[in-house]
């Protein structure tokens, strides 16, 4: 008798990257001297999971009391308006802004996929595009098409996004676009400001077709070579005409992955419009996760909050964002002389490695015990779960898979 519906009968509950992840790790304790860029959070140089101490110590100092009551559906006041002052800063985009918890970055783009789309619509993103995103859509009832992400010079294809936000609109009379910028999973590859400037004239010029929702999903914000601020500068004017969402998280900026605290903000310039979005982002996270994780968001509150813990942590992030840094910069002497092609990369957890036959060069890398994610046309690098010194053996490595299964 089948009690799955059947369009859910034959989905997959197991993560690839996962389980290439427990391949890795079973190797490793048998012995070998395993190379394992499969994990995507930030790993000490001796393989052990990066931590901001001043974090985990304030999550430890959060009374009992605090942490088992229900949280508030939306998120405590305190905290929506730390995330948000922690975004915006001082801009005048901060007194248009509503944000509402989430469990993580996942939670947020969840919440925007369901609300800002019908079911059955599309979701714009990238060709290459962190996997969730499709199952995030899915499992929403929406879907998920991409535009090229790259064009021949390998800068962001604006005039295709142009194109399929352009057909989106007509086919749907509405869309909502996902961008992952800085350090974009899986290409590492961060967009400068005339990238960006492009994408807000094509949203702005297509705005005029029907309501567009702009989300950036900021996941890895803290670790780009440069700072967001200049993005914000240039997408939140677009507020009012688009509807500019942002994903914030606290799994890789406070290195607490577990802890599920995250929030999505919206910027939009009209009171009533901000009223009746955090009514109806409200009502769906009540029918969806219910509410958040109180004790995390009590912590996550007091570190964005208190100076001097703040002050901490951002000395602390400081170190790791160094340590990750040191990993790109090995990175980017050796690789494009070994032959490598890769986008633009600057900073963050991956990069990618364009290549001709995935399959193969991914099972010759697992026989040298090297282990990338595959991704169609290329190899996905987590340098974030890299050590330093192990960076030219995973180059080399590289350059011999990528380049024998090239030429056959
Ligand atoms: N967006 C991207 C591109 C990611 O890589 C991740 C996590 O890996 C997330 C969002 C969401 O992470 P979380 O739900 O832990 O905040």
């Amino acid at each position: 008798m089948a009690f799955l519906i059947p369009s859910h009968a034959s989905r997959s509950g197991d993560d690839p990257i996962f389980a290439l992840n427990g391949e890795a790790r079973a190797r490793a304790r048998a012995g070998e001297p395993i190379i394992n860029a499969t994990v995507g959070a930030l790993l000490e140089d001796d393989g052990k999971l990066a931590v901001l101490g001043t974090v985990a110590e304030t999550l430890r100092a959060v009374p009992a009391e605090v942490s088992a009551a229900y949280a508030p559906i939306a998120g405590p006041d305190d905290f929506r308006r730390a995330v948000i002052t922690d975004l915006l800063g001082d801009r005048p985009a901060a007194a248009h802004a509503v944000a509402i918890a989430t469990p993580g970055g996942s939670g947020a783009i969840r919440l925007a996929f369901a609300n800002f789309l019908e079911p059955g619509q599309a979701v714009l993103t990238t060709s290459f595009y962190w996997g969730p995103y499709q199952t995030l859509a899915e499992d929403a009832g929406r879907r998920l098409e991409t535009f090229g992400m790259f064009d021949p010079r390998g800068r962001l294809d604006t005039p295709d996004f142009a194109r399929h936000l352009r057909r989106q609109i007509d086919a749907q009379g509405r869309a909502l676009v996902i961008l992952n910028s800085p350090c974009h999973n899986p290409t590492g590859y961060s967009f400068d400001d005339d990238e960006w400037q492009a994408v807000v004239d094509v949203v702005s010029h297509e705005s005029a077709r029907g309501p567009i929702t702009l989300v950036l999903d900021l996941a890895y914000s803290r670790y780009g070579a440069t700072d967001l601020g200049s993005c914000l500068d240039r997408v939140l004017p677009l507020a009012g005409k688009a509807l500019v969402l942002c994903t914030w998280s606290a799994s890789k900026s406070f290195t607490e992955y577990g802890l599920r605290v995250g929030a999505l903000v919206a910027v939009h310039p009209d009171a009533a419009e901000r009223s009746r979005l955090l009514a109806s982002l409200a009502y769906a996270c009540r029918g969806t996760w219910s509410n958040c994780n109180a004790g995390g968001m009590a912590a996550i509150t007091r570190v964005l909050t208190d100076p001097e813990l703040r002050a901490r942590v951002d000395r602390e992030r400081g170190v790791l964002k160094a340590l990750l840094d040191r990993r790109v910069e090995r990175w980017n002497r050796l690789a494009g002389p070994a032959g490598l092609r890769y986008p633009r990369y600057d900073g963050g957890f991956f990069t990618t490695v364009f290549c001709a036959d995935v399959p193969a060069a991914a099972a010759r890398l697992k026989v040298e015990g090297v282990f990338v994610v595959p991704l169609p046309g290329a190899l996905r690098v987590a340098l974030c779960s890299v050590a330093e010194r192990d960076v030219p053996r995973l180059v080399d490595a590289l350059a011999r898979a990528t380049t024998a299964t090239a030429t056959g």
